[in-house]
């Protein structure tokens, strides 16, 4: 059995910036090696392979994180940073951090001033990331970058540490992706009882948040029939939505995303995995995103694969910590063991 509150942890809390992934990819190892064969590609994404005779299918689940690489250390020791992937200034400054150098990894702190030393105009503004500075402890006489073993280009992340929430509920940082990684793990684990027809292709991949650009050699490496991204959507059943209509709340089921800007799904798929919910009860509703998923590059490859991302809607993804419903998740999952079962060819 999966302890899932102990994989939700050592996943939310791993780190793994694009580029960076090795630790998220040595915990996916771990629950992939209990069922399949795993190999990895050139760029570091990792791949768990249970080959019969069937179609080829291919889930992903992107390693990385949204974070940070140093581009400066000032003569007083305050680090300057590069934002990797999308980042929203505004929920950036006073938020922990952690850098990890050839020494070790250290915690530090996105500088802020008070709102007392910021005149009124300044107050209102948003601060761009390339203005702000990460303290790691700095102090007169202390050379941060020889003791710690800070180089420009070292990678940061958002430190946070995992929480359980009520009412089924979980806090944590970089759910994008996390929760798709943890998903593919219990996959892995339940594919073991599963009769399954098809060759299944577990990916985790590196780099999503840069350019979709692990997905793109993972898919070249696998070559599928058909590709699935498991991926979060967004959730908007809070304050600034209309969160009165909207579907997208936390526990209405399994995200299926009809469009998003990488990718318009193939619609044979998109009705085969909606006319799967129907039949087998589990809950899902439709969106649709301004970003994209790893099914954006992979679908381009060869003569086109058909490929459609699947999500869960998680609030406040690129930030610190976002939130998901395991209701959700064990929807996704669900509705994954499905496909797996019954996607036994497919109308090309
Ligand atoms: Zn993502």
């Amino acid at each position: 059995m999966i302890n899932r509150e102990e994989l939700f942890k050592s996943l939310t809390e791993a780190f793994g910036p694009s580029g960076f992934e090795k630790e998220v990819s040595e915990i996916m190892n771990k629950y992939f090696s209990l069922t399949g064969e795993v190999v990895y590609d050139r760029l570091g994404s990792i791949i768990c392979k249970r080959e019969k005779k069937g179609l080829k299918i291919m889930f992903a689940s992107h390693m990385d994180e949204v974070g940070f690489l140093v581009s400066k250390i000032t003569k007083d020791g305050y680090i300057q940073f590069l934002p990797i992937g999308g980042w929203y200034p505004q929920v950036l400054l006073g938020s922990p951090v952690k850098i990890r150098t050839y020494k070790g990894d250290f915690l530090g702190v996105i500088g802020t001033k008070p709102p007392h030393e910021l005149p009124e105009e300044e107050r209102n503004k948003v601060v761009p990331i390339e203005k702000m500075y990460i303290d790691f402890g700095t102090f007169e006489g202390f050379d941060i970058s020889k003791e710690f073993g800070i180089r420009i280009g070292d990678p940061i992340i958002p430190f946070f540490n995992y929480q359980k929430l009520p009412n089924n509920l979980h806090l944590g940082k970089a759910w994008d992706d996390r929760f798709g990684c943890a998903i593919l793990c219990e996959l892995a684990y339940a594919l073991k009882d599963i009769d399954h027809p098809n060759s299944i292709y577990l990916v985790g991949t590196s780099q999503e948040e840069v350019g979709l650009r692990g997905a793109r050699t993972a898919a070249e490496f696998i070559k599928p029939d058909i590709a699935f991204a498991i991926d979060v959507s967004i959730a908007r059943d809070y304050p600034g939505y209309n969160t009165k209509e909207t579907p997208e709340r936390l526990k209405n089921g399994c995200a299926i995303i009809t469009y998003d800007v990488t990718m318009i799904p193939n619609i044979k798929l998109r009705d085969f995995v909606i006319d799967l919910a129907e039949k087998y009860n589990i809950k899902y509703h439709l969106t649709t995103i301004k970003g994209g998923y790893d099914t954006g590059a992979i679908h381009l490859k060869g003569i086109g694969i058909p490929s459609l991302a699947i999500g869960i809607p998680t609030r406040y993804i690129h930030s610190h910590c976002g939130i998901i419903a395991e209701e959700d998740y064990e929807a996704c999952l669900n509705l994954l063991i499905k496909i797996c079962e019954n996607l036994k060819e497919f109308p090309f």
